[in-house]
C-alpha cells in the first residue's frame, strides 16, 4: 500500500494509514495490552496520532526508521515545519446538542523538555557529531537485494546528525516529555455524532528530529464528538422522531395528546380515525442546524397500544362494539 507504488489510489492510502495506526499500537506496550483487552474502543482512552487525517508525508517522517525515509524514497528528506495532530473524544447527550456546550478535555501530548530545551543532552554537555552519517542526518541504503536504493534517516542518530552522549535525566534523551494538557472546548449547537472539532495549534510541537527546540507551528487537536443514543428520540439530520403509544379509542375518536419533546411538552391534535404509524410534524421542535441554527422538526409517530387486560365493563363494551 505504499503511496508511491499506488499513486492516486485512495484505498491504498487508507490501508497505509491503518497500517501506521497498527504499528503505533503494536510498538507501544501499554496500548497493545489495552487493544488486546478492549479492542479498538480501548484505544480511545489514550489519544494517539490521528493517522486517518494526517498527510502521508507526515506519517513517513514520523516512522522514518521503519518505512524507509522521507517521502518514501525521495532524495531529500521532508522536514515537517509543523507538529503532529492528536485526537481525543467528547461525549454529548442529545439534549446538549440543542444549545451546544463546553467540555473540559484532558489529553497527553509530547512537549519540549524544559530541562534540555529539546536537545536531549544533559545541560552543559554538548551533543557530538554522529559518526554513522558524519552529521548529515541521512544515509544511503539499498533494499530488496539491491533492487532499489534510497536515502533514509540515519538509524544511529534518527536523522538528527548529532548524538547525545550524556542524556538529559528528565526526558532520557528524547528532548520531549509527555505533558498533561487541559483545555476547554466549545461544542457548537447542532453537532452530530462523528463530527470533528479541530482545535488549531493544540497538537504536538514539530518533532525533535527536525526541530529540536520545538520551534515552528504545533499540530492540531481533533476532538471527535460522540452523541449518545437517546432512549426515546431517534435523530434524522436535524429532525427528531418519537413514537407515542396511543390507545385505540383516542385514535378512533380523535384526541389531544401531550408529548414530551426534547425541551418541553408539545401537544398534538389527533384527528378521528388516525391510523397506527401516522406521523405528525411539529415544526421547530427538532435540533438546530449546525450553520444556520434553524431548528428541525419533531415527528410524532402514533403507535397503537392494545390493552393487556380489561375490566368486565370494558370487555362488555368492546364485545358490543365488535
Ligand atoms: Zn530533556
Amino acid at each position: 500500500y505504499h503511496p508511491d507504488r499506488n499513486p492516486g489510489d485512495e484505498d491504498a492510502e487508507s490501508r497505509f494509514k491503518e497500517a501506521a495506526e497498527a504499528y503505533e499500537v503494536l510498538s507501544d506496550d501499554e496500548k497493545r495490552v489495552r487493544y488486546d483487552r478492549h479492542g479498538h474502543a480501548g484505544l480511545r482512552q489514550t489519544p494517539g496520532h490521528d493517522f486517518s487525517r494526517m498527510h502521508v508525508e507526515d506519517i513517513f517522517s514520523m516512522f522514518n526508521d521503519i518505512f524507509g525515509g522521507g517521502g518514501g524514497g525521495g532524495r531529500q528528506r521532508r522536514r515537517p515545519a509543523r507538529g503532529y495532530d492528536l485526537e481525543t473524544e467528547v461525549e454529548l447527550t442529545l439534549e446538549e446538542v440543542i444549545e451546544g456546550c463546553s467540555r473540559d478535555v484532558e489529553f497527553k501530548r509530547l512537549d519540549v523538555c524544559q530541562t534540555c530545551t529539546g536537545s536531549g543532552a544533559r545541560p552543559g554537555v554538548e551533543p557530538i557529531r554522529c559518526p554513522t552519517c558524519q552529521g548529515q542526518g541521512q544515509v544511503q541504503q539499498s533494499g530488496l537485494g539491491g533492487m532499489f536504493r534510497m536515502v533514509t534517516a540515519c538509524p544511529n542518530c534518527r536523522g538528527r546528525g548529532t548524538i547525545v552522549t550524556e542524556p538529559c535525566a528528565d526526558c532520557r534523551g528524547n528532548g520531549r516529555v509527555p505533558v498533561e494538557r487541559n483545555l476547554e472546548v466549545r461544542v457548537p449547537a447542532g453537532i452530530a455524532d462523528g463530527q470533528v472539532i479541530r482545535v488549531q495549534g493544540e497538537g504536538e510541537p514539530p518533532p525533535p528530529e527536525t526541530n529540536p527546540d520545538g520551534s515552528g507551528p504545533r499540530g492540531d487537536l481533533h476532538v471527535v464528538v460522540r452523541v449518545t443514543a437517546h432512549e426515546r428520540f431517534e435523530r434524522e439530520g436535524d429532525h427528531l422522531l418519537v413514537a407515542v403509544p396511543t390507545a385505540f379509542a383516542q385514535m378512533a375518536l380523535g384526541a389531544t395528546i401531550e408529548v414530551e419533546g426534547i425541551d418541553g411538552p408539545v401537544t398534538v391534535e389527533l384527528p378521528a380515525g388516525s391510523q397506527h404509524g401516522a406521523m405528525f410534524r411539529i415544526r421547530d421542535k427538532g435540533l438546530p442546524d449546525l450553520r444556520s441554527g434553524r431548528r428541525g422538526d419533531l415527528i410524532v409517530i402514533v403507535q397503537l397500544v392494545v390493552p393487556r387486560s380489561l375490566t368486565d365493563d370494558q370487555r362488555e363494551l368492546l364485545q358490543e362494539y365488535a
